[in-house]
């Protein structure tokens, strides 16, 4: 790939790549990280493309973003530009956990290598995944809830069933609930993936959960903040006056407000600013051909994948301080402020 963007080329000179249209930076002698993200939706992928754009730079290569609103087949092209340009390394956030196989293949016959990263892109040659312990989010929401309603009707919102995490977080929950279920303690009466892991469809599922239980839940368990958001609006909506105890994920800054104001139980904070810097530094070293560590292993269908696990943080009304704050995820002035 070094000998396809040849060294003939005049590097032209440095200035701060523009990441939304950059496809020049590929035209000097730097490293090009490509990286294509399925959706800007949630709060935290804000914080990831931004972060991860500065640790780039900060190891001075350049970069290119890409989103994909969630569509599959833009997802496919976007990443397959970014492959003809020749990044040299693509930083892949998969929409569907199986149709972004489609662009690993490209960028593998291109010599590429993929990271896989925050989720997991499924029967594909990926050089490296990178992620929290996705059953260990499901977990903590589960201990949490468990903790504050022991026995009673559990509502499980899940994310995207195109997402495999969605999927890891799920069997997280369930791996913690079941001794409860068995013994009677716990009913789960209502369990629906959430399409896109869209707040409006977390809504539309909250809003059958009360229907099918004539308003008998006691517990909600949703799989992150925005659709415990949706869920939120959906109790709002049907007039349901008692607080019923709900977690989420991602300590969005509405996720640890609703802390507080003890509308939510819990939430999963997952440092950002980890990910990216260590994801940062895992891509130069693809990209340079060097050795990686790892901590982990996951087979994803097609191989056994070296994988880096981070680990995920609960977060309740008593640590924000400890931890959003602490590191600096969330200003606490926007935290305390109406
Ligand atoms: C991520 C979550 C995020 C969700 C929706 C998941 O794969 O791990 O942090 O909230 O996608 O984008």
């Amino acid at each position: 790939l070094f000998t396809l963007l040849g060294c003939a080329v005049e590097t032209p000179p440095l200035e701060e790549p523009d990441v939304d249209d950059n496809h020049e930076a590929v035209l000097n002698e730097n490293i090009t990280v490509g990286l294509s993200m399925d959706t800007l939706i949630e709060e935290r992928w804000h914080k990831d493309r931004d972060m991860f754009s500065e640790a780039v730079r900060g190891q001075g290569a350049d970069i290119i973003v890409r989103a994909a609103n969630g569509n599959d087949a833009l997802q496919i092209a976007q990443a397959e530009r970014m492959i003809t340009d020749g990044v040299d390394v693509l930083v892949l956030v998969p929409h569907n956990a199986e149709a972004a196989a489609t662009i690993v293949g490209r960028a593998q016959a291109a010599g590429i290598p993929v990271i896989s990263y925050d989720r997991l892109v499924k029967n594909a040659n990926i050089d490296l995944y990178i992620s929290f312990d996705n059953k260990e989010v499901g977990r903590l929401q589960a201990k949490a809830m468990l903790e504050a309603v022991p026995s009673g009707q559990y509502v499980y919102i899940g994310g995207a069933n195109t997402d495999n995490n969605a999927h890891l977080m799920r069997e997280g929950v369930y791996e913690v609930l079941k001794p409860h279920i068995d013994a009677g303690k716990i009913q789960v009466v209502y369990d629906e993936w959430t399409d896109a892991w869209r707040p409006k469809e977390a809504k539309k599922n909250m809003l059958a959960a009360l229907k099918a239980n004539d308003h008998k839940i006691d517990a909600i368990i949703a799989a992150n903040d925005a659709t415990a958001g949706g869920a939120i609006e959906a109790l709002t909506e049907a007039g349901i006056k008692k607080q019923i105890p709900i977690v989420g994920q991602d300590a969005e800054l509405q996720g640890i407000k609703r802390l507080f104001t003890e509308e939510q139980l819990m939430t999963v904070y997952k440092s950002i600013n980890e990910l990216t810097e260590k994801a940062a530094e895992m891509a130069i070293k693809l990209a340079r051909g060097e050795p990686i560590e790892t901590n982990h292993v996951i087979n994803n269908g097609k191989k056994d994948v070296p994988t880096i696990y981070l680990t995920p943080v609960t977060v309740t009304k008593d640590n924000i301080e400890e931890t959003v704050i602490k590191d600096g995820f969330h200003d606490a002035e926007d935290i305390y402020s109406d």
